[in-house]
């Protein structure tokens, strides 16, 4: 590539929300430039198969935690695509922060669950509902279109549900429920509903294909643990479903292990020119042009491209004028739980691996929490079969037969929480003046539970506790603290979109209000975590923001 080459769009990341900016610009005749700090990841390298069978069934938590996510001979395939501290460092203060970054073409999406609960009408107002923060800057009528035409173009499983936390949409047929998880259905309609109205539990919504959808993706064999990826494209990446389709178009170029750096302003106009990368393989660094940027490296990585972006017309950042970028960064705490279920002691072992935990039950707080003392609300998720969760120690003969008592027997929960933005959850640029390898300034995460987040975990743990109790589970566990912030790999908010530019860095296209030729595609752009997973939110956030974006150009309005 010559340095005087001026793409239309240079685009940062090809995660969920870059890898859907990329393929519909490129779709829609624009020149891109995708600058991606990863490279691809090979089918051979997507361990669903064997995870669950070879690792999750078989080793001890510990072990399978280090080999899950620490560097080295055992380490399994995914890690591989983790950023290590040697590579890039980053600081953290206050309750500490965990940050575990992949690097690869298609992103997290690669190794994504795929749980995608819909924003709901309510969650967009809910500023304007109890008071706290701003409203988002647009309804849920503005995206629906967008969720529409992610389930059928991009496949999403589950049912339609009538509840306000759970919009309809347009689903493949969902996975049939293990024993473990009608156990639990029935437990919540025979005995909580009556006390909780709003609480159901049916099967989730992922972003799987249940059903046909035409060449390069099988429907799902329910096999096992998609979160290693799916090599047979049945559950949605943004690599194999976005990326691969755009790579066969003449207008569009994937340079991949670039790491940006900092955005490029020019010095006459203040409009955005272009981006500085680094080689990853030779260190070497380069420039991109293009009529637009648009930044998707994920939340806290676009805030530090902006914040590292300064200039003498911009001494805080770019799109930083008032000080936002960095700030409101949000995400949700998580709760998990498990036990046995007697009722299926000494089952016999059999294929019900499903994908993943196979049960949704939306938030169901809204007509208690008022007087719980809380704010905002959560969601469980739920999974049942071949697991242990202790409760059988012992050796030889007795630990075998105690294994295989249990083994079909097990029943977990998940509850995701949102986390209220507050005043002490930030991301900086590193006051050391710390660099990374390719002497990129670092990032400094601070991060405050807020009182609002440690009442939802209460609520949470009590609510794990009836739930359990209402299957009849035996040994039941429930995490005691709330987690390290991070964990939940669901953060949000540090662009966030807004009316008010004064409160926020870009609109609801994730144009900045500074920089007119400046776009966000990625998680930064939420205005609020909400309690619902955020890739399909992203994702269709990202299509509407290319939709106004590829207007724009046809109409020559951001031109520099
Ligand atoms: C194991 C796991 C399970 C998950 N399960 C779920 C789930 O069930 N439901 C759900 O909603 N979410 C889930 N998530 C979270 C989900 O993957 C993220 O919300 C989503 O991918 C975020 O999209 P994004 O576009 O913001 O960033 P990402 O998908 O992280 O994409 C960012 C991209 O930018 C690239 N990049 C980063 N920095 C630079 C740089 N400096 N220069 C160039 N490129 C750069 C990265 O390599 C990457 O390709 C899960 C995540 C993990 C890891
Ligand atoms: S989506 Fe289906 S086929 Fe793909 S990894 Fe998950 S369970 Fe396996």
């Amino acid at each position: 590539m010559s340095n005087q080459d001026v793409y239309d769009v240079v685009l940062v990341g090809t995660g969920a929300g870059g890898g859907m900016m990329a393929h519909f610009l490129a779709t829609h005749g624009v020149k891109v430039l995708n600058l991606e700090y990863g490279a691809p990841v090979p089918t051979e390298d997507l361990g669903s198969f064997e995870m669950f069978h070879q690792a999750f069934a078989r080793m001890p938590y510990a072990e399978l935690q280090k080999a899950l996510y620490e560097p080295g001979p055992e380490s399994w395939k995914r890690s591989k695509y983790f950023i290590y501290q040697n590579e890039c460092d980053y600081k953290t203060a206050g309750e500490g922060w965990y940050w575990r970054r992949y690097r690869n073409v298609g992103g997290r999406t690669t190794w994504w669950a795929g749980v995608s609960p819909r924003l709901s009408p309510l969650d967009f107002r809910a500023g304007s509902t109890d008071g706290f923060g701003p409203d988002w800057p647009l309804t849920y009528e503005d995206l629906e279109p967008y969720y529409d035409w992610i389930d059928i173009n991009l496949g999403n499983a589950g049912p339609s549900m009538g509840h306000p936390d759970c919009p309809k949409g347009i689903y493949h047929k969902p996975a049939p429920l293990r024993c473990g998880e009608r156990v639990l259905q029935d437990a919540v309609y025979g005995k909580l509903t009556r006390e909780f109205p709003l609480m159901q539990c049916e099967p989730i919504r992922k972003m799987i294909a249940t059903e046909e959808m035409g060449p390069g993706r099988s429907p799902c064999y329910y096999h096992g643990a998609c979160w290693e990826g799916c090599a047979v494209g049945a559950r949605f990446d943004a690599a194999q479903h976005l990326i691969a389709p755009a790579l066969r178009l003449p207008n569009y170029t994937l340079r991949q292990n670039a790491v940006v750096a900092e955005v490029l302003a020019d010095k006459n106009t203040g409009k955005a020119k272009g981006v500085r990368y680094v080689d990853r393989l030779t260190k070497q660094s380069y420039e991109a042009y293009g009529k637009v940027v648009v930044l998707a490296a994920s939340a806290i990585e676009t805030a530090r491209i902006l914040l590292n972006s300064k200039s003498t017309l911009y001494p805080s950042g770019i799109a930083n004028g008032k000080g936002q970028v960095g700030k409101h960064l949000c995400e949700q705490i998580r709760c998990l739980a498990d036990g046995y279920l007697p009722q299926l002691y000494g089952m016999k072992s059999h294929n019900d691996d499903g994908y993943g935990g196979n049960i949704y039950m939306p938030r169901f707080t809204r007509t208690y929490q008022q007087k719980a003392g809380f704010i905002r609300g959560y969601e469980v998720r739920a999974g049942s079969g071949k697991g242990i969760n202790g409760g059988v120690a012992s050796f030889g003969k007795d630990l075998k037969a105690g294994i295989k008592e249990h083994y079909q027997a097990h029943l977990f929960l998940e509850a995701f929480g949102e986390k209220l933005d507050n005043p002490g959850t930030y991301v900086e640029i590193d006051p050391s003046g710390a660099v990374d390898s390719y002497g990129i300034p670092i990032v400094k995460i601070h991060s405050a539970l807020h009182e609002n987040d440690r009442k939802i975990f209460g609520d949470m743990q009590e609510k794990m506790q009836i739930l359990l109790e209402a299957t009849g589970a035996k040994n039941i566990q429930i995490d005691q603290v709330p987690p390290t912030p991070g964990i939940s790999e669901h953060e949000v908010g540090t662009c966030r979109m807004g009316d008010d530019p004064k409160e926020s860095v870009c609109n609801s296209f994730g144009q900045t209000h500074q920089v007119k030729n400046l776009f966000i595609a990625d998680g930064g752009f939420f205005t609020q975590a909400t309690e619902k997973s955020p890739t399909i939110t992203i994702l269709a956030l990202a299509r509407r923001g290319a939709d106004y974006l590829v207007e724009e150009l046809r109409r020559g309005s951001l031109q520099a």
